[in-house]
């Protein structure tokens, strides 16, 4: 991993402004303006249903805005499609469905490599083993290249989040979007995931924007956080500002049954 230049770790890489979404009477989100910078890693917070993951569809294209602007290094993102926005380098962690249990980890890397290329229709063992080198590369960077060789259906869970991050990651994102990466993960491979986040953003400067509900890793593992609540944006600031927001303590974190909760 390269360092990023400290110049560079200020430019904001994705501007939100004004981003508003009704679904019939419900006002998900509303007018929410933010900007997430080049190797910044950004939490967005707020009880269930504060739009949170509808944010998330707008910002990749899957739901289109009624209102406002998502601007990528100054480029329009509104109006263009997941692809043309994931193209782009607006990488998206997903749950892979398509993995392929009695297939290696790199063999399924390389598969997903193959597809983002769309080479599938080469998709011969022989096609596979020529992005072997870039799978292992990618499975280095988050911890999984001494993995590379065994089956995926014997991975755990954890282990197969962080493979979806590799994946992620062959798109050589600018801004990556984390919707929950730890949800169903164990206490230990939470925190581990999102140090893996920090150091792809401190260390590779991309701009990652996640949500987490246990709020002691969104405390010590976010740069910088912003709080949703019922569709607007209410708090931004560091981990003590957040924690010490009178509005957040009202309308959020004093909900004993939210914070520092586990699943
Ligand atoms: P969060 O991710 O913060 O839990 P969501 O963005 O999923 O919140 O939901 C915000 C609000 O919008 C909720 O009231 C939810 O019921 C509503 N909502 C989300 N998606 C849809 C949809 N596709 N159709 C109708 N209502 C939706
Ligand atoms: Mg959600």
């Amino acid at each position: 991993m390269s360092a990023v230049s400290p110049e560079a770790a200020v430019l904001p890489s994705l501007e939100v402004s004004g981003l508003s979404k009704a679904f019939g009477g419900v006002q998900a989100v509303k007018d929410v303006s933010f900007a997430v910078a080049e190797g910044e890693l950004l939490a967005l917070i707020g009880p269930n249903g504060a739009g949170k993951s509808t944010c998330f569809n707008m910002l990749n294209g899957q739901i289109r805005p009624d209102r406002g602007s998502v601007k990528l290094s100054g480029e329009e993102l509104v109006g263009r499609s997941p692809a043309q926005i994931w193209r782009r380098g607006v990488g998206r962690t997903f749950q892979i469905t398509a993995t392929f249990p009695s297939m290696t980890v790199a063999e399924n890397v390389a598969m997903v490599l193959m597809s983002q290329k769309r080479e599938l229709f080469s998709f011969t063992k022989r096609a596979v083993n020529r992005h072997r080198d870039k799978a292992i590369a990618l499975l280095d960077m988050v911890g999984m290249a001494q993995q590379a060789d065994r089956p995926c259906g014997f991975l755990a869970y954890g282990d197969l989040k962080r493979v979806e991050l590799a994946v992620a990651l062959g798109n050589e994102p600018r801004v990556l979007l984390m919707d929950e990466p730890t949800a169903g993960m164990a206490p230990r491979e939470r925190v581990a995931l999102m140090g893996l986040a920090a150091r792809l953003a401190h260390e590779l400067g991309v701009a990652v924007l996640f949500t987490e509900h246990d709020m002691d890793i969104v405390f010590s593992h976010a740069d910088r956080i912003i709080v949703l609540s019922r569709g607007e944006l209410i708090a931004e600031g560091n981990a003590d500002e957040i924690r010490s927001n009178p509005l957040v303590l009202k309308t959020y974190l004093g909900e004993g049954q939210v914070y520092g909760r586990k699943e």
